[in-house]
Order: structure tokens, then C-alpha cells, then sequence
């Protein structure tokens, strides 16, 4: 007897790698339907075929309660004519080239393969490379798209009778999972010496446990690339791991074993358990608890520690065997690419770690932790990587084009996006560094594959100098630059879904300006396609270029003596000032706040790209409330001489650093607020985006959000990609896709 009913459902969005088709299946089964479910680039395709409320339900539990890890983008169904066939089927995929292909992120072991990780009569007892179709490695091992077992880096283990007979039923939560393995036919750890040469240890994780706690350092390879890791409580291991990595001062991340070690060291919110605990499993930056046994050099002076719970199997297995909280931080040397092939790694981190944690489950695509942070109750990325990339971000305005849009030049991203859907990388680094290049390169050629976009377009920043804007230069695709600011500002009404107008409040370090100054204090009016720079602040001298921003005093003299004190200096540095020699001239919210610091007492060289910006935010946040130094507003000019000249005397007279940072923080509050309000009495939207670096600030986050809701107006921030230019890339596409 024939069925009631057919349909074909077409389901896209992140379906594949995330135990979809099981489930599928077993509703399938359950509401006593026949048919198919097939994976295909882009998504599955299912064939369902029975009474007609049983379809109906199908439909509707699949749209409403889909697998945890599953994001359905679309979900379109057709009436078919029915067959009547028996039972339910799961299909070989289609490897057919065409549409694009969604790659699941990494996902943190499950708490079903943990209990077995624990369980002495599980055959995977102990086992660091458990996993099923709820958990475990997908971007960093994947090597082409559909998603199967052959295009991961898993292809060359052999599945062994027990795992194979998993992997084929349906009923079994390793249905499919395809990095699934058992300690029989799956990668196993090594250890090796400082040398990359082996060490007869039987017990792998518990000879790493007992190194690290005797202070040594290891090299331990983990899902995205090796990290460097070492007991967090021995001030001599970090001081070691400091100097050998060439990393003076910016803040280590740390693992801790579970979510009770976290809060012996600092203070979880609620929404920041949530994010600890996620699925994602990034690294968040949490207020440390006085007295966190914690070695001073982890996080120098900072109120802030960088914690992460355990994501893999191994990591839980030497967590559980250190109990001690470890560094866990990029193996690399200082700003290069982190390390993630065996050879490499071995070769860049010798002369670093003391023995390696290695195993044989090749990387294919490196990735490095995600950081988060929570500001006014709400996640913001700092960098969105591990665990987050490459889920695809939604664009207000579908692109006519496939296009590369290639980020900025630190912090990098580049993001591959066709209609509304944005693919942002991981986070690929500084791009100063010719490894970095390479790797940026490589990684665009296989999320190209991944992904299966072709560009036809390409949106780069504006910069000359740029190393993307140079090799966008080389691609024979037509290409469109994006200014910097305009991208932020972009990147901050993309993500909520706007297309503007609205004003954008754009303050960073560095951005090139389009009359050809360096640009970064920026209050821009318009929408995706076209931005006025309505006010800015006052342009200064930076004497020396970027030796300026590596020497924030530099900052300081060319400030006061614009705002007319007296300053003490080199000589050399002030001729330089008098002729005008060597002195770009900037707008940027970061110099100022590098003057200020300098001002306030904050001395010497920085070791990292906004170090004095942050310092002056863990300064103010010892603080209460202190009144904003004056700021006058010329025409759209935000003239900061006033604020200097005051800010400089409270230093003369001996206020505490803490108290002018304080005052600072809420002079650049003030200084936005006054020139929203300007900008809306001349006819500006009462929309503001807030974006740009400066916005990784949480003071000033928080209280121009406050005050500017207070004025009436409606607060844009970011929640999605980061403030920084790691967001850069997801602005330039939504300008691109009005522009082109
Ligand atoms: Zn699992
Ligand atoms: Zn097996």
C-alpha cells in the first residue's frame, strides 16, 4: 500500500559533523517514517515518506528541537510523490562541486564521553582522543568538504571492528562520527625530549603531570596547534617560559581542571560560567580574587586572569593529574603563527620546551583559542577563534558576488562570504611576520576549498602598506578598498543587522585616514556605503612614526606641547617636533590614551600593540567615579589641549595615577557623549556603533553604552566578532555588498 505523503527537505547551515543525520534517523524511526537523509555541500537533503501528521511532525521537531551543536540557516520542504518504500536510510554523500559547504568549529568533549573517559570498564577508559558525533576536532581536521571520514585528518587510521560497528548504527551516538577511534586503532601520545627525541614513558600523561610540576616546561599538542605549557604557581617556570618565548609582560592565558579551580582563582558571573563551560570552550578574562595563588609573571599587574576549562580529553586526563592551575599558552615565538605540524613545531619550540606531549593526529588547520570577555552582562569576543570559526556570520545585505574580504594587517582575519553568509577565519596574527603571511595565504586557499567559494570579488582596507592590500594588488579579481574606520563602523551594524544610518564612534590605534593622515578618534555619520567623518579628535604630531607607539612618552611630549606646557624632553625629539620632520600626523584615541599614560606616570618602552591603553583601564578600576577633565568641541574638532593641560597639572600635584586614570576614563566618556549630542542637533541619527579596539576597554564600554542610553540614543556594540580589527573583515563585506 502506497504511503500517505513525500516530501524532499532541504536543510542548510552547520548540519554536518554534528550528529544530524543520527538524529535524523532515529526521529525518523521513531515517528515511523521511511526515506533518506543525505549530507551535501552546503547542508542535507531528506526524503521522508508516511501519514501525513506524522510528516508534519517531523518537520516540525526537526525546525524546533534540531541537535545541540546544529545551526539550521534554511529549511525549505517539496511535496514528492510517495514510493513506498521500507525503512529509513542514511546515503553515501554526495561529493558533487557547487554549493557552499558549512564546517562545524571545534567542539569541547561531551559530557557523555567524559563519563567514559572516567568509567574503568569502558573500553575507552582513559583514552585522550575520545570523541563522538556531539564532540570533538572538525575544523582543525578537516581537508575537504562534504564532511567524511576521508577528508579529515583521520583518514589514516583504519577503524577497527568495535568503532566501525559504532560508526554504522544508527542507534549508536558515534553514528558517522567520523573522527571517532578507540585506543586499538587510534592515535596515541608520545613524549620527547627538549631535543624532539622520544622518551621511553609509558604512562605519557602522567610523566607531562610530573615535569610540569617540577617546573619544566612542555610543548603539548592539543586540537589547534601546540601550546606552551607550565605550572602557573611557579614563579621560576613563568619567568623561563617569558624569556624563552621572547614575551615580556602581555598576560598568559591559563587551564584550570573544571569550574571550581576556576573560582579558587577569580570571580564568575553567571554569564561567565556559561561561556566558560560552553561548548566553545574559550579563554575568558575574569577578575582575579585578591590573593589567587597565581605566580605574579602569569598576568603582571593585571585584575584580570585569562581562564579556560579543559576542551579535549587530553587536556582533562593532565588537569585531572597536575591538579595545579598550567600556563596554557600559543606555542610560538612572541607574534608568530602558532605552531601545529610535528616537524615545525619540533624545529621553532626547541630552545623553548623542556619535552614535548605530542601525538600522531595531524593538524590540518592550526587555530588558537578564542578570548572572551563579559562587559555589562554581555559577551565580548576579543578574538574569535577556536571553537567559533569558521561558523558563518549573517550580512544585512546579500553580496551580488562570491567575495574575499581580507581583513586588516594585526589581529588578522579574513572572512569568504557569498550571499549573506560570512565565513570569518580564525585568528591569524600579525601579518608583519613572513610566516604569518604564509600562513594567511594558505589558510585563504583552503577555506577557498572548505568552504567551496569562489571569489570573484576581493574588499580590502585602504592602507597602502598593508600586506593584504599589497596582495590584493597581485590577484587579477577586480577589488574595492574599504577605509579602515568606515569598516569598523560597518562591521558593528553588520552584526546587528542593520544597514545604518547611524553615527559610529570608531576610536583605535592606528587607521590610514582618508586625507592620508593616520586616523583613529573618529565620530563617522552614514551607513554601509557611505560614511562623512563628522568629528574627530584634534590631529597631533607622532613624532617618529611608530617608534611612537612602541615609546608612549614620545606621545606625551608631542601633547603637551601642543596644548602649550612646558616639556622637558630630548632634544632631538622636540627639533623633530619644531620642523615637523618625521611627525604623521594623528587623530588616534589610542595615542591619546598612550599620552595620558605617559603623563600619569606610566614609564618606558611597551612590549605590546595597546599595553598602555590597558593599564590604564586596571589603574581606573581602583577607583571611583572622578569628574571628566575639560574637552572643547570646535566644529567638529574635539579639541583635547584642555584635558591635557588639567590632567598634566593633577600629575605635577601628586594625584594618585589611579585617580587620573579615573578622570580620564570619564573625560573620553564625556567626549562622547557631548559630541553625539552635537552630531544629533545637526541632524545625526540617534543610533550610535561603538567599535574599534579602544571598545575592548570595559570602563569605557560600559559607561558610554549608560550614558548614551541615558541621552536617548540607541547603542550598537559588538557581541559577535570582535571590536578590533579581527572584526575588520565582516565590515568590509557588508560595505562591498552595497558598494559593488
Ligand atoms: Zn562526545
Ligand atoms: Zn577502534
Amino acid at each position: 500500500m502506497l504511503s500517505a505523503a513525500r516530501r524532499s527537505i532541504a536543510v542548510t547551515g552547520v548540519v554536518q559533523g554534528v550528529g544530524f543525520r543520527p538524529y535524523v534517523h532515529s526521529l525518523a524511526s521513531r515517528l515511523g517514517l521511511s526515506g533518506f537523509v543525505r549530507n551535501r555541500a552546503g547542508g542535507v537533503i531528506i526524503e521522508v515518506e508516511g501519514a501525513a501528521d506524522a510528516l508534519d511532525r517531523f518537520v516540525s521537531e526537526l525546525r524546533g528541537r534540531p541537535p545541540p551543536l546544529a545551526r539550521i540557516e534554511e529549511l525549505s520542504c517539496e511535496e514528492r510523490q510517495p514510493r513506498g518504500e521500507a525503512g529509513f536510510r542514511i546515503d553515501p554523500s554526495e561529493s558533487r562541486p557547487g554549493g557552499t559547504a558549512f564546517i562545524s568549529p571545534d567542539v569541547a568533549t561531551c559530557p557523555d564521553c567524559l563519563r567514559e573517559l572516567d568509567d574503568p570498564g569502558d573500553r575507552r577508559h582513559r583514552y585522550p582522543f575520545l570523541n563522538c558525533t556531539n564532540c570533538g576536532p572538525r575544523l582543525t581536521i578537516v581537508t575537504g568538504a562534504p564532511y567524511d571520514r576521508e577528508r579529515t585528518t583521520m583518514a589514516a587510521f583504519a577503524m577497527c571492528a568495535d568503532c566501525r560497528r559504532e560508526y554504522d548504527d544508527p542507534r549508536d551516538r558515534r553514528f558517522h562520527a567520523q573522527p571517532t577511534c578507540c585506543p586499538r586503532c587510534g592515535p596515541s601520545l608520545r613524549v620527547l625530549d627538549a631535543r624532539a627525541l622520544p622518551v621511553d614513558a609509558p604512562a605519557p600523561v602522567a610523566y607531562a603531570a610530573r615535569a610540569l610540576l617540577e617546573g619544566r616546561i612542555g610543548a603539548i599538542k592539543g586540537l589547534g596547534g601546540y601550546h606552551l605549557a607550565c605550572d602557573a604557581r611557579s614563579e621560576r617556570a613563568v619567568v623561563a617560559l617569558r624569556a624563552r618565548k621572547s614575551r615580556e609582560e602581555k598576560p598568559f592565558a591559563m587551564m584550570v581542571a573544571d569550574l571550581a579551580a576556576a573560582e579558587a582563582l577569580a570571580h564568575v558571573s553567571g554569564a561567565e560560567r556559561e561561556l566558560l563551560l560552553s561548548p566553545a570552550r574559550p579563554v575568558v578574562l575574569l577578575r582575579r580574587l585578591a590573593g589567587a595563588p597565581v605566580a605574579p609573571s602569569v598576568a603582571p599587574r593585571d585584575p584580570l586572569l585569562g581562564i579556560m576549562l579543559p576542551y579535549t580529553p587530553l587536556h582533562h586526563l593532565l588537569l585531572r593529574e597536575t591538579r595545579a592551575p598550567l600556563v596554557m599558552t600559543s606555542g610560538n615565538r612572541s607574534d608568530e603563527p602558532i605552531a601545529h605540524e610535528e616537524a615545525d613545531a619540533f624545529d621553532r619550540l626547541q630552545g623553548i620546551a623542556d619535552f614535548f606531549l605530542a601525538h600522531d593526529r595531524p593538524i590540518h588547520t592550526r587555530c588558537d583559542d578564542s578570548v572572551v570577555r563579559v562587559v555589562g552582562g554581555r559577551p565580548l569576543p576579543i578574538r574569535r577563534s577556536r571553537g567559533s570559526a569558521p561558523m558563518p556570520s549573517s550580512l544585512p545585505v546579500p553580496l551580488r558576488e562570491p567575495t574575499l574580504a581580507l581583513g586588516g594587517q594585526l589581529k588578522s582575519v579574513f572572512a569568504l562570504a557569498e550571499g549573506r553568509r560570512a565565513f570569518l577565519s580564525h585568528h591569524l596574527g600579525d601579518l608583519d611576520h613572513p610566516a604569518a603571511l604564509r600562513a594567511w595565504e594558505q589558510s585563504i586557499a583552503r577555506y577557498r576549498e572548505l568552504c567551496r567559494i569562489e571569489p570573484r570579488h576581493l574588499v580590502h582596507d585602504l592602507h597602502p602598506d598593508y600586506a593584504s592590500t599589497r596582495w590584493a594588488e597581485e590577484q587579477a579579481l577586480p577589488r574595492i578598498a574599504v577605509q579602515h574606520h568606515h569598516a569598523h563602523f560597518a562591521s558593528c551594524l553588520a552584526e546587528n543587522g542593520l544597514t545604518g544610518p547611524a553615527i559610529g564612534v570608531c576610536f583605535d590605534g592606528t587607521g590610514y585616514g582618508l586625507d592620508g593622515t593616520i586616523w583613529g578618534g573618529e565620530f563617522l555619520v552614514g551607513d554601509l556605503r557611505r560614511v562623512e567623518r563628522a568629528a574627530h579628535l584634534l590631529a597631533v604630531p607622532m613624532p617618529g612614526g611608530e617608534q611612537a607607539i612602541r615609546e608612549p612618552w614620545r606621545m606625551a611630549v608631542s601633547y603637551l606641547r601642543a596644548a602649550g606646557e612646558d616639556v622637558e624632553a630630548d632634544g632631538v625629539l622636540l627639533r623633530m617636533l619644531e620642523r615637523g620632520v618625521s611627525c604623521p600626523l594623528t587623530s588616534s584615541m589610542g595615542r591619546l590614551f598612550d599620552a595620558a599614560a605617559a603623563i600619569a606616570g606610566l614609564r618606558g618602552r611597551v612590549s605590546y600593540e595597546g599595553q598602555r591603553a590597558i593599564e590604564l583601564e586596571w589603574l581606573a578600576t581602583g577607583a571611583d567615579g572622578e569628574p571628566p577633565y575639560p574637552v572643547e568641541l570646535d566644529d567638529g574638532v574635539v579639541d583635547t589641549r584642555p584635558l591635557i593641560r588639567a590632567l598634566a597639572r593633577d600629575a605635577r600635584e601628586g594625584l594618585a595615577a589611579a585617580r587620573i586614570a579615573r578622570r580620564f576614563h570619564s573625560s573620553v566618556v564625556e567626549l562622547i557623549a557631548r559630541t553625539c549630542l552635537w552630531l544629533r542637533r545637526r541632524g545625526a541619527p540617534d543610533s550610535v556603533a561603538l567599535s574599534g579596539g579602544v571598545f575592548m576597554n570595559a570602563i569605557l564600554l560600559e559607561e558610554a553604552s549608560q550614558r548614551l542610553s541615558g541621552l536617548g540614543f540607541r547603542v550598537l556594540r559588538h557581541r559577535l566578532v570582535p571590536p578590533n580589527d579581527g572584526g575588520l573583515a565582516l565590515g568590509q563585506l557588508a560595505a562591498a555588498a552595497v558598494m559593488e
